[in-house]
């Protein structure tokens, strides 16, 4: 061990900080700056977006109700698609059923989802953090922070111009793996505490020039080997299982993109792997890129549509599932997400399958909604215990390992990130700390910024 002191400078002091610039991120951004509080971002990739741009994620997975009748994620979200679909950039997802090539053919859990481009992601969302006021800076990373009791009263950050502190009156921890959390002392379950996994990592990969009404037709033969929770190709991969090789996935989940004939492929997977750990890290992007060539490779030689297909490149990040879910004043639990419980301090409510990959089934194990059309989360999953002035919002929120299987989708952290961002700015502006926040005052204003509560 080496003991290693130093004093840094105070680069910023602002009214909320926000760490990391993924979709929670981009949503908190956005949020806090729009009411009224000084707001910066610091993210540590080159550009934001987080795992939908930089981990070529997606689509958008579905904003509807459990009956596919209602759009139900709203507010931030459907600004970001609006401006995307002005540039061409998205297709809205009430023009995407499921079972379709931008559905990823699937039968369950996948209407209504959204196709999007991830440089029209890119850049419509930097906009709008821009003009929403919040001051963005890249390639800085979050290392530490320095306490007095149960309050952060400095955030150490580090990249190209050194270290230095960051002041501010409330920090969202929107990185995804809960850095800020952990490093404050928050409580947190790493992976499922119950079998002790996390769940599998995943490069994706793009390809185009694939013929997409051939494939279609193909997989529409094949319809009846689609099994509720499977994509296709499970039928390949069985005849031809020595050529598969080692890939530990039994399906080929791709989808195609606003532009025909291009499609994201998320089919690697990289078992036992920690996403706090750097060894593991890169361990996983080495996998990751073997096992993309390889499956492209095997989909070119084998796969009806894929003839002439060409390789766009893989991720420029590993995408990572799970790590910590934060210890907050309410867990959402498996059962609450099962059984459609709408809390009344509900910041959102969503509708999204727990779709948890994991080491026994190379399909993953799946659970519906079975009693209801949503389930809400409270805005005390949002709230970390034993940390006064920290926000988390994001796949890391208050969760067990299943329900988080849920909450982590893409349109449900930028909801997440709008309800941290207009919570710590209320909070700014009255002196008070997060968990003094008035929760109905709260509500009124996101369903004032268009955000659907429920009925
Ligand atoms: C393989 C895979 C497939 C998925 N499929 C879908 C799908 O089809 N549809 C869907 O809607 N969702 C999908 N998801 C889920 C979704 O992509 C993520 O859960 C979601 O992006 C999480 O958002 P976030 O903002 O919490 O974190 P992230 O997207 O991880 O963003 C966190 C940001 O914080 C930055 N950061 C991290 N640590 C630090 C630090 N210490 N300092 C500074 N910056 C930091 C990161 O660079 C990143 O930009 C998938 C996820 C994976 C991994």
């Amino acid at each position: 061990m080496f003991a290693y002191s130093k004093s840094l400078p105070l680069y910023r002091e602002v009214d909320v900080l926000v760490v990391g610039a993924g979709p929670a991120g981009i949503g908190a951004a956005i949020c806090a700056a729009r009411n009224g509080a000084k707001t910066l971002v610091i993210e540590s990739a080159g550009c934001v977006g987080g795992a939908a741009t930089n981990g070529l994620v997606g689509p958008f997975m579905t904003v509807y109700d459990a009956r596919s009748e209602k759009q139900i994620i709203k507010g931030i979200f459907e600004e970001i698609v609006d401006r995307m679909i002005q540039i061409g950039g998205a297709i809205h997802p009430s023009e995407v059923r499921s079972k379709t090539s931008r559905a990823g053919y699937y039968l369950i859990g996948h209407d209504h989802v959204g196709p999007f481009d991830h440089e029209a992601f890119k850049l419509v969302a930097t906009d709008m953090i821009l003009e929403a006021g919040a001051e963005l800076l890249l390639h800085t990373q979050f290392v530490d922070v320095i306490k007095e009791e149960n309050k952060i009263v400095g955030v150490v950050i580090a990249n190209k111009s050194g270290m230095s502190v960051i002041r501010a009156k409330i920090i969202i921890d929107c990185s995804g793996d809960a850095d800020v959390a952990a490093r404050s002392g928050v409580n947190y379950e790493l992976g499922n505490i119950h079998d002790g996994n996390m769940q599998p990592a995943t490069l994706f990969f793009r390809v185009c020039n694939v013929d997409t009404e051939r494939l279609n037709a193909h997989i529409k033969e094949h319809e009846n080997e689609i099994r509720p929770f499977y994509g296709p190709f499970s039928w390949l991969i069985r005849e031809k299982q020595e050529e598969w090789g080692d890939v530990p996935r039994a399906e080929v989940c791709l989808f195609e993109s606003p532009e025909p004939g291009e499609f994201r492929l998320n089919v690697t997977r990289i078992l036992d792997i920690d996403g706090t750990n750097a060894e593991d890290l890169t361990k996983a992007e080495l996998l990751g890129m073997k096992q993309a060539h390889k499956v492209f490779s095997f989909l070119k030689k084998h796969a009806v549509g894929f003839e002439n297909a060409k390789f766009m490149g893989t991720a420029a990040s590993i995408g990572i599932r799970e790590t910590r879910h934060i210890e907050g004043l309410y867990r959402l639990t498996k059962d609450d997400v099962i059984n459609c419980r709408v809390p009344g301090n509900s910041i959102a409510v969503m509708a999204t399958n727990m779709d948890t990959h994991n080491k026994s089934d190379p399909g993953g194990t799946y659970y519906t909604l079975e009693n209801g059309p949503y389930f809400g989360v409270p805005y005390t999953c949002l709230v970390p215990k034993g940390i006064d002035n920290l926000l988390v919002a994001g796949r890391a929120i208050s969760a067990d390992a299943v329900a988080g299987s849920a909450i982590r989708m893409i349109p449900c952290c930028i909801v997440f990130g709008q309800a941290a961002g207009t919570a710590a700015a209320m909070a700014v502006k009255e002196g008070k700390l997060p968990a003094a926040v008035d929760e109905n005052k709260l509500c009124t204003l996101l369903k004032e910024q268009g955000a659907y509560l429920g009925d």
